[in-house]
Protein backbone atom coordinates (compact mmCIF):
# COMPACT_ATOMS: atom_id res chain seq x y z
CA UNK A 1 0.00 0.00 0.00
CA UNK A 2 1.95 3.07 -1.58
CA UNK A 3 0.27 6.87 -0.45
CA UNK A 4 0.49 8.94 -3.99
CA UNK A 5 3.44 10.61 -2.13
CA UNK A 6 5.81 8.17 -1.45
CA UNK A 7 4.87 7.15 -4.90
CA UNK A 8 6.22 10.21 -6.40
CA UNK A 9 9.21 10.32 -4.17
CA UNK A 10 10.27 7.00 -5.96
CA UNK A 11 9.42 8.31 -9.23
CA UNK A 12 11.67 10.84 -8.77
CA UNK A 13 14.79 8.89 -7.60
CA UNK A 14 14.25 6.81 -10.76
CA UNK A 15 14.65 9.94 -12.77
CA UNK A 16 17.76 10.99 -11.20
CA UNK A 17 19.61 7.85 -11.78
CA UNK A 18 18.48 7.55 -15.42
CA UNK A 19 20.26 11.01 -15.61
CA UNK A 20 22.91 9.64 -14.08
CA UNK A 21 23.18 6.86 -16.18
CA UNK A 22 22.77 9.18 -18.94
CA UNK A 23 26.06 11.36 -18.09
CA UNK A 24 27.98 8.77 -17.76
CA UNK A 25 27.33 7.28 -20.67
CA UNK A 26 27.71 10.47 -22.65
CA UNK A 27 31.03 11.39 -20.47
CA UNK A 28 32.44 7.64 -21.63
CA UNK A 29 31.70 8.58 -25.16
CA UNK A 30 33.71 11.96 -24.84
CA UNK A 31 36.59 9.95 -23.56
CA UNK A 32 36.74 7.54 -26.22
CA UNK A 33 36.46 10.15 -29.26
CA UNK A 34 39.52 11.78 -27.82
CA UNK A 35 41.87 8.68 -27.64
CA UNK A 36 40.78 7.84 -30.89
CA UNK A 37 41.61 11.25 -32.34
CA UNK A 38 45.27 11.00 -31.03
CA UNK A 39 46.08 7.86 -31.78
CA UNK A 40 45.17 9.06 -35.37
CA UNK A 41 47.97 12.24 -35.13
CA UNK A 42 49.95 9.30 -34.24
CA UNK A 43 49.10 6.92 -36.63
CA UNK A 44 49.11 9.30 -39.46
CA UNK A 45 52.12 10.50 -39.24
CA UNK A 46 53.55 6.76 -40.03
CA UNK A 47 55.29 5.90 -36.78
CA UNK A 48 55.47 2.47 -34.89
CA UNK A 49 52.77 0.44 -36.00
CA UNK A 50 53.48 -2.64 -33.23
CA UNK A 51 52.20 0.76 -30.76
CA UNK A 52 49.13 1.98 -33.06
CA UNK A 53 48.28 -1.69 -32.69
CA UNK A 54 48.31 -1.70 -28.75
CA UNK A 55 46.29 1.41 -28.67
CA UNK A 56 43.69 -0.34 -30.97
CA UNK A 57 43.27 -2.58 -28.03
CA UNK A 58 43.49 -0.11 -25.68
CA UNK A 59 40.40 1.69 -27.45
CA UNK A 60 38.50 -1.66 -27.68
CA UNK A 61 38.55 -2.62 -23.92
CA UNK A 62 36.10 0.60 -23.68
CA UNK A 63 36.35 4.00 -22.32
CA UNK A 64 36.22 3.12 -18.46
CA UNK A 65 40.26 2.85 -18.18
CA UNK A 66 40.75 5.58 -20.11
CA UNK A 67 38.31 7.43 -17.79
CA UNK A 68 40.64 6.16 -15.24
CA UNK A 69 43.82 7.46 -16.48
CA UNK A 70 42.28 10.73 -16.68
CA UNK A 71 41.50 10.64 -13.16
CA UNK A 72 45.22 9.64 -12.11
CA UNK A 73 47.70 11.78 -13.93
CA UNK A 74 50.64 10.13 -11.81
CA UNK A 75 50.24 6.71 -13.52
CA UNK A 76 51.90 6.31 -16.37
CA UNK A 77 51.89 3.09 -17.10
CA UNK A 78 49.58 3.65 -20.22
CA UNK A 79 51.20 4.43 -23.56
CA UNK A 80 51.81 8.24 -24.62
CA UNK A 81 50.69 9.89 -27.11
CA UNK A 82 53.32 10.54 -29.62
CA UNK A 83 53.64 12.67 -32.29
CA UNK A 84 56.14 11.19 -34.78
CA UNK A 85 59.42 13.60 -35.78
CA UNK A 86 62.52 12.65 -37.64
CA UNK A 87 65.71 13.97 -36.59
CA UNK A 88 67.78 15.56 -38.63
CA UNK A 89 70.52 17.38 -36.32
CA UNK A 90 71.24 16.97 -32.75
CA UNK A 91 72.54 20.14 -31.51
CA UNK A 92 74.19 19.04 -28.48
CA UNK A 93 72.95 16.39 -25.70
CA UNK A 94 69.66 17.93 -25.03
CA UNK A 95 68.49 19.51 -27.73
CA UNK A 96 68.10 17.99 -31.24
CA UNK A 97 66.35 19.24 -34.63
CA UNK A 98 64.00 17.29 -36.24
CA UNK A 99 61.08 17.38 -39.29
CA UNK A 100 57.68 17.02 -38.55
CA UNK A 101 54.62 15.26 -39.84
CA UNK A 102 53.90 18.75 -41.93
CA UNK A 103 57.16 18.98 -43.12
CA UNK A 104 58.32 21.85 -40.73
CA UNK A 105 61.44 21.73 -39.12
CA UNK A 106 61.61 22.37 -35.24
CA UNK A 107 64.27 22.81 -32.56
CA UNK A 108 63.00 19.87 -29.67
CA UNK A 109 64.73 20.65 -26.03
CA UNK A 110 64.67 17.48 -23.91
CA UNK A 111 62.38 17.82 -20.69
CA UNK A 112 63.85 17.33 -17.47
CA UNK A 113 67.74 16.70 -18.31
CA UNK A 114 70.32 19.38 -18.54
CA UNK A 115 73.88 17.69 -20.04
CA UNK A 116 77.13 19.71 -19.63
CA UNK A 117 77.82 22.16 -22.50
CA UNK A 118 79.31 21.91 -25.38
CA UNK A 119 78.16 24.46 -28.13
CA UNK A 120 77.36 27.41 -25.61
CA UNK A 121 78.63 31.02 -27.68
CA UNK A 122 80.31 31.63 -24.31
CA UNK A 123 83.08 28.71 -24.44
CA UNK A 124 84.02 28.93 -20.85
CA UNK A 125 80.69 27.22 -20.25
CA UNK A 126 82.06 24.64 -22.28
CA UNK A 127 82.92 22.05 -20.52
CA UNK A 128 85.08 18.28 -22.01
CA UNK A 129 81.99 16.18 -21.00
CA UNK A 130 79.93 18.11 -23.33
CA UNK A 131 81.38 16.16 -25.90
CA UNK A 132 80.80 13.11 -24.80
CA UNK A 133 77.32 13.80 -23.97
CA UNK A 134 76.66 15.24 -27.00
CA UNK A 135 78.39 12.32 -29.09
CA UNK A 136 76.58 9.66 -27.24
CA UNK A 137 72.73 12.13 -27.95
CA UNK A 138 74.18 11.92 -31.84
CA UNK A 139 74.77 7.80 -32.17
CA UNK A 140 71.21 7.36 -30.57
CA UNK A 141 68.91 9.73 -32.24
CA UNK A 142 70.88 11.16 -35.18
CA UNK A 143 68.71 9.66 -38.36
CA UNK A 144 66.16 8.33 -36.30
CA UNK A 145 62.19 8.65 -36.77
CA UNK A 146 61.34 9.39 -32.99
CA UNK A 147 57.87 9.83 -30.66
CA UNK A 148 57.89 13.53 -29.38
CA UNK A 149 55.49 13.38 -26.02
CA UNK A 150 54.67 16.69 -25.12
CA UNK A 151 54.06 18.06 -21.09
CA UNK A 152 52.14 21.02 -20.06
CA UNK A 153 53.61 23.36 -22.18
CA UNK A 154 54.51 22.77 -25.42
CA UNK A 155 57.21 25.21 -26.10
CA UNK A 156 60.13 27.24 -23.84
CA UNK A 157 60.66 31.22 -24.24
CA UNK A 158 62.93 30.61 -27.23
CA UNK A 159 60.17 28.93 -29.06
CA UNK A 160 61.87 25.31 -28.85
CA UNK A 161 59.09 22.56 -28.88
CA UNK A 162 59.64 20.88 -25.00
CA UNK A 163 59.43 17.12 -25.53
CA UNK A 164 60.03 13.33 -24.08
CA UNK A 165 61.70 11.73 -26.96
CA UNK A 166 61.15 8.24 -27.76
CA UNK A 167 62.96 5.37 -29.76
CA UNK A 168 60.53 2.72 -30.17
CA UNK A 169 58.90 2.15 -26.32
CA UNK A 170 62.29 3.79 -24.74
CA UNK A 171 62.34 7.17 -24.07
CA UNK A 172 65.79 9.20 -24.85
CA UNK A 173 65.61 11.44 -21.80
CA UNK A 174 65.73 9.00 -18.89
CA UNK A 175 68.55 6.75 -20.74
CA UNK A 176 70.44 9.64 -20.60
CA UNK A 177 70.00 10.27 -17.23
CA UNK A 178 70.26 6.78 -16.20
CA UNK A 179 73.55 6.60 -18.52
CA UNK A 180 74.81 9.45 -16.61
CA UNK A 181 74.98 11.56 -19.50
CA UNK A 182 72.59 14.00 -18.04
CA UNK A 183 71.67 15.81 -14.49
CA UNK A 184 67.67 15.83 -14.00
CA UNK A 185 66.42 19.49 -14.20
CA UNK A 186 62.89 20.67 -13.85
CA UNK A 187 61.28 23.52 -14.62
CA UNK A 188 57.28 23.39 -13.96
CA UNK A 189 55.17 22.88 -14.82
CA UNK A 190 56.73 20.25 -16.90
CA UNK A 191 57.49 17.56 -14.41
CA UNK A 192 55.43 14.29 -15.58
CA UNK A 193 58.45 12.21 -14.99
CA UNK A 194 60.40 13.84 -12.18
CA UNK A 195 60.14 11.52 -9.51
CA UNK A 196 61.31 8.42 -12.12
CA UNK A 197 64.05 10.84 -13.30
CA UNK A 198 65.35 11.58 -10.00
CA UNK A 199 65.31 7.99 -9.29
CA UNK A 200 67.32 7.27 -12.14
CA UNK A 201 69.42 9.55 -11.37
CA UNK A 202 70.19 8.36 -7.59
CA UNK A 203 71.35 5.26 -8.98
CA UNK A 204 73.34 6.48 -11.66
CA UNK A 205 75.46 8.74 -9.65
CA UNK A 206 76.04 5.53 -6.89
CA UNK A 207 77.03 3.41 -9.83
CA UNK A 208 79.39 6.11 -11.10
CA UNK A 209 77.69 6.35 -14.77
CA UNK A 210 79.05 8.90 -17.43
CA UNK A 211 79.69 11.88 -16.05
CA UNK A 212 79.47 11.01 -12.46
CA UNK A 213 82.24 8.90 -12.49
CA UNK A 214 84.04 10.70 -15.24
CA UNK A 215 87.54 12.81 -14.47
CA UNK A 216 88.60 15.07 -17.12
CA UNK A 217 92.06 14.35 -18.47
CA UNK A 218 94.66 16.63 -18.06
CA UNK A 219 95.65 18.46 -20.34
CA UNK A 220 99.38 19.43 -19.80
CA UNK A 221 100.08 15.99 -18.91
CA UNK A 222 98.67 15.26 -22.35
CA UNK A 223 100.89 17.90 -24.25
CA UNK A 224 103.85 16.85 -22.34
CA UNK A 225 103.82 13.30 -23.44
CA UNK A 226 103.11 14.29 -26.91
CA UNK A 227 106.38 16.17 -26.82
CA UNK A 228 108.51 13.45 -25.62
CA UNK A 229 107.02 11.32 -28.12
CA UNK A 230 107.81 12.86 -30.45
CA UNK A 231 111.50 13.80 -29.42
CA UNK A 232 113.84 15.96 -27.56
CA UNK A 233 114.86 17.99 -30.46
CA UNK A 234 113.09 19.95 -33.14
CA UNK A 235 114.62 20.49 -36.62
CA UNK A 236 113.50 22.81 -39.66
CA UNK A 237 113.51 21.00 -42.75
CA UNK A 238 113.96 24.31 -44.66
CA UNK A 239 116.80 26.10 -42.63
CA UNK A 240 118.73 22.43 -41.20
CA UNK A 241 119.00 24.20 -37.81
CA UNK A 242 117.72 21.96 -34.61
CA UNK A 243 116.47 23.21 -31.46
CA UNK A 244 115.73 21.89 -27.97
CA UNK A 245 111.62 21.90 -28.23
CA UNK A 246 111.32 24.96 -25.69
CA UNK A 247 113.42 26.96 -27.89
CA UNK A 248 111.26 30.02 -29.27
CA UNK A 249 113.20 30.00 -32.69
CA UNK A 250 112.02 25.81 -32.52
CA UNK A 251 108.99 26.47 -32.02
CA UNK A 252 108.29 28.81 -35.23
CA UNK A 253 108.86 26.16 -37.46
CA UNK A 254 105.72 24.88 -39.19
CA UNK A 255 104.75 21.08 -38.82
CA UNK A 256 105.29 20.93 -42.78
CA UNK A 257 108.98 21.64 -41.83
CA UNK A 258 109.29 20.02 -38.34
CA UNK A 259 111.71 17.27 -38.16
CA UNK A 260 111.97 15.28 -34.46
CA UNK A 261 115.28 14.10 -32.94
CA UNK A 262 115.81 11.77 -29.97
CA UNK A 263 118.71 13.02 -29.40
CA UNK A 264 122.15 15.68 -30.62
CA UNK A 265 123.76 13.03 -32.36
CA UNK A 266 120.37 11.67 -34.38
CA UNK A 267 120.10 15.42 -35.70
CA UNK A 268 123.48 16.15 -36.03
CA UNK A 269 124.12 12.39 -38.45
CA UNK A 270 120.97 13.91 -40.49
CA UNK A 271 123.21 17.00 -41.60
CA UNK A 272 121.18 19.48 -39.22
CA UNK A 273 123.17 22.09 -37.30
CA UNK A 274 122.51 23.10 -33.62
CA UNK A 275 120.86 26.45 -32.79
CA UNK A 276 123.24 29.07 -32.05
CA UNK A 277 120.63 30.74 -29.30
CA UNK A 278 119.31 27.51 -27.47
CA UNK A 279 122.38 25.37 -27.90
CA UNK A 280 120.59 22.12 -28.11
ZN1 LIG B 1 116.97 27.25 -30.96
Amino acid sequence: MIDPVHRKHIGFRWLALAVLVAGMVLLAGCSGVGSGAGEGSYDDAGAGEPTAGAQQADVGKGSAADTAQDSAPGEDSETPELVAAEVTRVIDGDTIEVSMPDGSIEKVRLIGVDTPESVHPDKSRNVPYGDIASEFTKNYLDGKTVGLEYDVQERDRYGRLLAYVYVGDTMFNEILISEGHASVSTYPPNVKYVERFTAEQTSARNAGNGQWGYTPPDESAQEKNEESAQGEYIGSARSYKFHCTDCVWGQKITSNNAVYFANRDEAIDAGFAPCKVCRP
